[in-house]
């Protein structure tokens, strides 16, 4: 991929971390001319992980840079399915995403983390960016941009982007203040089992015989156990995540340990007991898998801040979220996709990348900030999730005044469930291009794009869910209507304030 819009100079980038958010602020950066290295701690010889979704906002930005799904193994979410785990009778209509291209302007796809991971990554080095492997940061100083790795070797840059995921500490130097991880009382179990081995049982193959790709997320809420599952690997792998809230098997107390290595090994035996009560089908299709890992679910926070000197924070170092509505890897690429708005005519430092940084790369850097942290602190406290039951009301109150103190835009009806209409709205039809041009040239906040939400202060109603009988469409006939009219003049939108953002 050609670097398309080269600033004369180009700042000298580095980055820390070759994860989703790394590799995709490569792309964004060698697309607008800058000069990039990566200092990644992993060799990468055994990859790992299982799958990630990523909606419409975080495809729309991937497929712009000339991703793809299909080389990368991608599957899309056409039908989320929600039976009771017990009986496997319907606790919820299933709901249809064959329509999410229409409603949002992309597709919705499943990936292996891997095949994606490693599909970015060509990308970045084919557009230009050196990724160093096995080359562990120790320390950044974010006054003069230098980065000392663990063999001892110091690299000095114009900017620093700290990408190296959850367990950043670099964070502390930009906030001024350590922000612990805490646990989100969360422990999951994960497994990816080979799709041919379910269809060639028939005790199993009836749960995807026939149907349409898509979550098929059986639950005992009783008992606090929730399993998602999606497949990926062109429909080759099913990926299964038995989330359990009550504390389990390897968190049974605040003083047991926490997992946060995604490549911890447990038991079948551990999972059989969270699936304890589960129908004998779904147990035994689980069981099936070779492996079963274990994870304990954090959270943090939001950041006062996400830049100051010459770093700037990005992805899970800068906004760990929980998974509920799947905006993990697609709220990375999104920073990066701002930063290649944000970035896009600033050129490299004068006196060189022991200069001081330029003013325009600290306005610049700051105005990155101010544009992006209000929408992530209200994405990280919305993707906590509220547990059902009496104080459920008092509690979603209590999340819609923490998520004001940090952001005053347009959201989703208190209360709205995950999957529901105006979640989606929310979450995908976000475009932040669209909406990174505009602060730029407004220096403010663009709401428009969500003018199509519900009100903030609208009450909370049950989401409108399609039975499989009676697809998406007539049930979200408002959404629809309004997401068309809005998708049809954004496109015409972007390219009148790209041309205008081109000439500041
Ligand atoms: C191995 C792995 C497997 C994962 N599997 C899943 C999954 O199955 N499902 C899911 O939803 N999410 C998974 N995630 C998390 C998901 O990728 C992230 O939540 C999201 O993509 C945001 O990405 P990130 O780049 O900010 O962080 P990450 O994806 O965590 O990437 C951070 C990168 O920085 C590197 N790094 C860390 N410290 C240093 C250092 N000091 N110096 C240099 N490099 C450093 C890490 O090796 C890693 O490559 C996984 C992450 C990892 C690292």
């Amino acid at each position: 991929m050609a670097s398309t819009e080269s600033p004369a100079g180009g700042l000298k980038v580095g980055i820390v971390g070759a994860g989703v958010a790394g590799l995709a602020a490569a792309i964004a950066l060698r697309r607008i001319g800058h000069e990039v290295e990566i200092f990644e701690r992993s060799e990468f010889k055994n990859e790992n992980g299982a799958a990630v979704s990523i909606p419409p906002n975080g495809g729309r930005i991937l497929k712009r840079w000339g991703f793809d799904p299909v080389a990368s193994g991608g599957i899309e979410n056409i039908q989320v399915r929600r039976p009771k785990g017990d009986s496997l009778e319907p606790m919820a209509p299933t709901l249809s995403f064959s329509n999410v291209e229409e409603l949002y302007g992309d597709k919705w796809f499943f990936y292996h983390r891997v095949d994606m991971h490693r599909h970015l990554r060509e990308m970045a080095e084919a557009a230009g960016a050196v990724i160093q492997l096995g080359k562990r940061v120790d320390d950044v100083d974010i006054d003069s941009g230098e980065i000392t790795l663990k063999d001892g070797t110091k690299v000095q840059k114009d900017l620093v982007i700290i990408a190296d995921g959850q367990h950043d500490r670099i964070n502390a130097k930009v906030t001024g203040v350590e922000i612990p991880m805490k646990r989100s009382g969360q422990t999951a179990y994960r497994c990816l089992i080979p799709m041919d081995d379910i269809l060639a049982d028939e005790e199993t193959s009836f749960f995807f015989k026939n149907q349409p790709p898509g979550f098929w997320a059986p639950a005992l809420p009783a008992k606090g156990v929730m399993a998602v599952t999606y497949p990926c690997r062109n429909n080759t792998i099913l990926n299964v995540l038995a989330v359990h809230r009550k504390l389990g098997q390897h968190a049974s107390s605040e003083e047991d340990i926490v997992i946060d290595d995604w490549n911890f090994p447990a038991t079948h035996e551990d999972l059989e007991r969270v699936l304890d009560g589960f129908h004998p089908a779904v147990k035994k299709m689980f069981l099936k898998s070779p492996e079963v890992k274990v994870y304990t679910q954090m959270k943090r926070d939001p950041l006062s801040k996400m830049t100051k000197g010459k770093v700037v924070l990005i992805g899970d170092a800068s906004h760990p979220m929980l998974l509920t509505h799947a905006q993990g890897v697609s709220s990375s690429i999104e920073d990066a996709a701002a930063l290649e708005v944000f970035l896009k005519d600033v050129p490299a430092s004068e006196g060189g990348v022991s200069a001081a940084p330029s003013e325009k790369l600290l306005q610049r850097l700051q105005e990155f900030e101010a544009f992006r942290l209000p929408r992530l602190s209200a994405t990280q406290i919305l993707t906590d999730p509220v547990v059902p039951g009496p104080q459920a009301a008092a509690n979603y109150a209590k999340q819609e005044a923490e998520i004001r103190k940090y952001y005053s835009g347009p959201l989703p009806p208190t209360g709205s469930m995950p999957h529901s209409p105006p979640i989606c709205q929310f979450f995908f039809a976000y475009d932040v291009r669209k909406d990174a041009l505009e602060f730029l040239e407004t220096g403010a906040p663009n709401y428009k794009p969500t003018e199509t939400q519900p009100e903030a202060s609208a009450p909370a109603k049950a989401p409108t869910e399609p039975t499989p009988e009676k697809p998406a469409p007539s049930s979200s006939t408002p959404i629809k209507d309004t997401a068309a009219a809005a998708a049809s003049s954004v496109q015409s939108k972007i390219a009148a304030l790209e041309k205008r953002v081109a000439g500041l």
